[in-house]
């Protein structure tokens, strides 16, 4: 007998349904124009979105139907399969069960074509003929390259200038794909001009790339603006994951005490997660959930919860959330990715109601962790994951301490295949856990903006 480890599911079993938290939660603090300061009419959301995807971002229905178009291109790698992680929970010689939902089955590696497959389908269907988004460790950017080129659209990503620099192979696959991509700041936008002005050697960070995308589409009406990111209606889109996981958990004839993800604008974690945080605040079971960030870009740890913006120069209407200021720039040395000044509203929520727990992790620590978790399982966890991975392990070895059985999910979000340079200079010696430059944390967060006429009682 075989003890099971990889549970699957049937093609009829990939969901119909993408799951709202909103519909679940009391109502959300309003999206701001920050010419205004009054709350965002639904017109104004048109401007860079089509009408469906407009409709889910402000929408409290608890389901979405997906597309049939869209499920059958799921059908290549969903449903995506959850697998027991018998030989960690040996390694770690934990008393805990350890499942982890794998989304590195997708074409590009990560779970990010969840969302680029229908964002690419709704502007298609709105007569778009190019897509154009900013991407940070090039993992959206590949997704949405690829979700260009199955619509016969053309798309333009403006990728973070440090990360174009330490993983060149994502240029080349946005390039296959049929993309340009351009290393941000660039000479290509006055977003891009103005901070090159000041600083001609910027690394570049995810609010400038923001910045450039939204002005390029902005300024050409044939353009679609994609985020693959923090938004309501990408954290719906990537629901797939945990509803699929909790299939999968029913058929093992368990269910998690907790569950684990990496948090950068926060879609990954809230695709896992907010299933089950649904079924909770519904009346179902318990669990405890845990978001984990890099101690280098501590949005949830040590940001403010207030109204900023998305991007760098402001294009952006105001979002409450969890940020360190739209002008943070993360430090170079950081290789892990999640470098997202702000998170997405509906996990800010989470946490500030204490439904979501947030923790910050050393970047050389999660790297020990994927360099475990590889030599036990075979996969080479992404950066990002890596993160999720050092909570799960911290999280088994307690319940080994305390002799307790609890049922561990955690979200491997994407594998490593690109990023085997950040591992190289892991095994060198040549990561380091810098402290945060207190000062510039300072600084930014003094540049958070006050909005005009905000709700008084709002920082
Ligand atoms: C993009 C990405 C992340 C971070 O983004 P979230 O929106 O927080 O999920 C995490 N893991 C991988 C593999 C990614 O590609």
């Amino acid at each position: 007998m075989i003890d099971p480890v990889k549970i699957t599911l049937t093609e009829a079993e990939i969901p119909r349904t993408w799951y709202n938290l909103a519909a679940d939660l009391p109502p959300m603090a309003p999206v701001l124009n920050p010419q205004t300061g009054l709350p965002l009419e639904p017109d104004e959301l048109l401007a860079t979105m089509p009408a469906p995807i407009a409709a889910q971002e402000t929408s409290t229905e608890r389901y979405f139907e997906i597309p049939e178009p869209v499920r059958q291109i799921y059908a290549q790698w969903r449903p995506a399969p959850l697998y027991r992680a018998r030989r960690l929970e040996k390694a770690l010689g934990t008393t805990a069960k350890i499942y982890y939902k794998y989304e590195g089955v997708a074409p590009t590696g990560s779970h990010k074509p969840n969302t680029a497959i229908p964002q690419a389908f709704f502007h298609r269907e709105a007569g778009k003929k190019l897509l154009v988004t900013e991407t940070g460790a090039g993992q959206w950017g590949s997704a949405l390259a690829f979700a260009a080129a199955l619509f016969d659209m053309s798309a333009k990503v403006f990728m973070v200038r440090v990360s174009a620099e330490q993983k060149p192979y994502r240029k080349i696959l946005m390039e296959t794909f049929g993309t340009v991509c351009v290393p941000s700041p660039s000479t290509e936008t006055e977003a891009g001009r103005a901070v090159l002005a000041q600083d001609p050697d910027c690394p570049g960070s995810l609010g400038i790339a923001t910045s450039e995308a939204l002005e390029y589409a902005m300024k050409n009406p044939n353009v679609g603006y994609t985020m693959g990111s923090a938004l309501n209606h990408v954290l719906a889109h990537q629901t797939v994951i945990g509803q699929e996981a909790m299939l999968q958990l029913e058929k093992a004839g368990d269910y998690p005490d907790i569950i684990i993800g990496c948090a950068g604008g926060g879609s990954n974690l809230a695709g896992l997660s907010f299933p089950f945080l649904g079924s909770r605040l519904r009346g179902g079971p318990r669990v405890e959930i845990i978001a984990v960030e890099p101690a280098a870009c501590p949005t949830l740890t040590r940001g403010r919860i207030a109204y900023d913006f998305g991007d760098t120069s402001g294009l952006t209407p105001l979002f409450r959330m969890h940020t360190l200021g739209h002008t943070f720039m993360p430090p170079p040395v950081h290789a892990g990715g999640l470098r997202a000044h702000g998170i997405a509203p509906l996990i800010s929520r989470a946490v500030e109601d204490g439904l979501m727990k947030p923790i910050a992790m050393a970047q050389t620590k999660c790297f020990d962790a994927a360099v475990t978790f590889a030599r036990a399982e075979g996969i080479l966890p992404a950066p990002e994951s890596s993160h999720a991975i050092a909570a799960t392990i911290d999280e088994a070895i307690r319940c080994r301490e305390e002799g307790t059985s609890q049922t561990i999910l955690f979200g491997l979000s994407g594998h490593g295949h690109f990023d085997l340079s950040a591992y190289q200079q892991y095994f060198a010696g040549a990561l380091t856990d810098d402290a945060l430059d207190e000062e510039m944390l300072q600084r930014s967060l003094a540049d958070i903006p006050t909005p005009v006429g905000a709700t008084q009682g709002i920082e």
